[in-house]
């Protein structure tokens, strides 16, 4: 629809009023004036046949009509009005501006007809004989004794009445030609008055409109009306509402986008047309797609597995949740997914999508093998040393016992089972209260390097010396590191018993402690412990750090290990936020490195 600026709304109105204002006060004016000048001419005229009906009466009965006529003449010029007399049968009988004999007759004259009647006659036209518009007033006048009244008729112009209300009227049309204008300036100023405060809340819900949400619209309520007022008070209170919405729905959005890419869980947006929608971090990983570019492509292409396509077709179709196990490939590893399938439905609960969230159960599969390989192989361990002792000790209450030195050689073999048992439970107590810590990390300080190292050549001299193996120290005594220092000892004490242990008599164990710097600028502590003994085969080296991995069970039981030592070593680490390695030649050697976080450089300022 055409739309009208708020000036044409008004001016019409404005001008319309006025204008009909206008003429109907004129016309009010122009008929009152017209109505009370006649009443008081006609009352004036009246008025004035009466002064004039005696002197009229007394001459005519005389029958001075020459006196008469004189009267008449003098008194009409002096009083400016026209006097007629006019006999009962409506002949001019004399007249104060015209020659009577040659006026017609007058009986038919309204006002003469009705004076002839008796009464007062009236009436305002134009005179024949003098051409312009007259008021005629009549009254019957007693002329002759006896006979019928004639009529005294008086006559005045109305020109001077006609010339004013013509110029009356002019004024009134020239009243009616400006009251436009006037209109029109009213209307231009009314108009800005009104739409200047609709246009500032205009510029206020156009803000709105555009989504300037982040600053509050404040519209001026100052110098508007109470109306105008309310409503932009309304739009300001909207808009401060919105903006504290959108601040709401913003930080909802952010939490949500937090929860979203941080789940370690794969999750996966589908529409009702089965396209991607959004897929978080740990998804983009899973297919192996950058999260970014699958948006809007069809799920076929970015989940590629039959299960879970169908999945999603299932959902979809039910509107109902889903949940499932399904095995993807990322790469070549074969992924257990335990698949949660979610409708997204609209306000009317219909389902406009899908959400997909998948749980990698891979690792938790794995972790639980690793658990039931540890029950296993801690029973295992267990059961060895019990076995043993209890097959002694029952040969010898089978009668062994009389027998005194194949008694005391079992009791012997016994004990050591006994100490092997205690060994184990010893090793697996010291594991899980390191474990412990690694998922705390443990609380250190600095230590220096080099009293580690002697600490535990210290501890292990007793072995080394039964062996006849010299220790050998190499370490720059300013070394140091945030460490706890029991458990660093205990980690070296481990490597160190092994190095002792697995070489042959007579050789030489070295700790080393070196320093490196990292790419960042950090420096990094590594501790080795390296042996000339027999090595480790190289299939054996990546699960050497495992729980009662051993390359060969049965010597390392007879030296009376418990597969535990390198475990407590890799945990003792991992709690420093460190890392333990092996390097081994078969035959040469070994040389295991503890890598630790090395002190941080502290900037002293010095007060200037
Ligand atoms: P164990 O109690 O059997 O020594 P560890 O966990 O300490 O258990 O060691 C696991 C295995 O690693 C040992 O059985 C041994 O075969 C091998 N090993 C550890 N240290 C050395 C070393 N210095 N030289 C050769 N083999 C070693």
């Amino acid at each position: 629809m055409h739309k009208l600026r708020l000036f044409w709304q008004i001016f019409p109105v404005c001008a319309g009023i006025s204008l009909l204002s206008v003429l109907l006060v004129g016309w009010l004016a122009n008929s009152t004036g017209r109505d009370f000048f006649i009443s008081e001419l006609n009352r004036n005229l009246s008025e004035r046949i009466k002064l004039l009906q005696p002197t009229v009466t007394a001459l005519a009965q005389r029958g001075a009509d020459e006196q008469l006529q004189d009267f008449i003449r003098n008194t009409g010029r002096q009083a400016s009005t026209r006097i007629t007399i006019i006999d009962a049968a409506g002949v001019v009988l004399t007249d104060s501006s015209e020659d009577h004999t040659l006026m017609d007759n007058h009986a038919s004259r309204p006002e003469v007809a009705l004076a002839l009647a008796g009464k007062e006659g009236r009436s305002r036209r134009g005179s024949r004989t003098l051409r312009e518009s007259m008021l005629y007033v009549a009254q019957p006048v007693l002329l002759q004794e006896g006979q019928r009244p004639g009529v005294l008729r008086l006559a005045i112009s109305t020109a001077s009445y006609d010339q004013h209300s013509g110029s009356f009227t002019s004024k009134i049309v020239l009243i009616c030609l400006v009251v436009p204008v006037l209109a029109a300036i009213l209307s231009v100023l009314s108009a800005r008055r009104i739409s200047r405060p609709l246009e500032e809340m205009k510029r206020g819900a156009e803000q709105l409109a555009v989504g300037r949400f982040d600053l509050p619209t404040r519209i001026n309520v100052d110098h508007m009306t109470v109306e105008m007022a309310g409503l932009a008070n309304a739009i300001n209170q909207m808009a401060e509402q919105i903006h504290q919405r959108v601040r709401i729905i913003i930080q909802q959005r952010n939490e949500l986008e937090a929860v979203f890419s941080g789940m370690a869980d794969s999750v996966v947006a589908i529409d009702a047309d089965k396209n991607i929608i959004r897929m978080n971090q740990a998804a983009s990983t899973l297919f192996m797609l950058p999260a970014d570019s699958v948006k809007g492509r069809p799920a076929q292409g970015v989940v590629r597995n039959t299960q879970l396509l169908e999945l999603i077709d299932y959902t979809l179709a039910h509107n109902s949740q889903q949940e499932c196990q399904v095995t993807v490939f990322s790469g070549t590893d074969p992924i257990t997914l335990q698949t949660h399938a979610m409708p997204l439905r609209d306000e009317v609960n219909n389902s406009v999508g899908v959400l997909l969230v998948m749980n990698d159960l891979t690792k938790l599969n794995r972790l639980e093998n690793i658990r039931q390989d540890f029950v296993a192989n801690v029973s295992h361990e267990l059961k060895t040393p019990i076995t043993v002792i209890k097959g002694y000790i029952e040969t010898l209450l089978d009668g062994a016992l009389a027998e005194q030195d194949t008694a005391r050689n079992f009791l012997r073999v016994a004990a050591a089972q006994a100490n092997r048992l205690d060994a184990i439970v010893d090793d697996l107590l010291t594991l899980s209260r390191i474990e412990d810590k690694t998922d705390q990390n443990v609380v250190t300080s600095p230590a220096s390097a080099q009293q580690v190292l002697e600490n535990a050549v210290e501890a292990c001299v007793p072995l080394a010396e039964e062996k006849g193996i010299q220790l050998e120290v190499e370490c720059a005594p300013e070394l140091r590191a945030p460490m706890n220092q029991p458990l660093l000892e205990q980690a070296v004490i481990n490597l160190l018993n092994n190095a002792i242990a697995y070489s042959s008599a007579g050789g030489t164990v070295l700790l080393r402690c070196r320093e490196s710097e990292k790419s960042d600028g950090g420096k990094l502590l590594h501790l080795s412990v390296i042996d000339k003994g027999p090595g480790i085969a190289k299939e054996h080296l990546p699960r050497i750090f495992e729980r009662f991995y051993r390359p060969d069970k049965a010597r390392s039981r007879d030296m009376g290990g418990t597969g535990l030592g390198l475990a407590i070593v890799k945990h003792i680490v991992q709690a420093h936020q460190g890392t333990v390695e092996v390097e081994s030649i078969l035959g040469k050697g070994s040389t295991f490195t503890i890598t630790l976080p090395g002190m941080e450089e502290r900037v002293v300022e010095e007060d200037l």
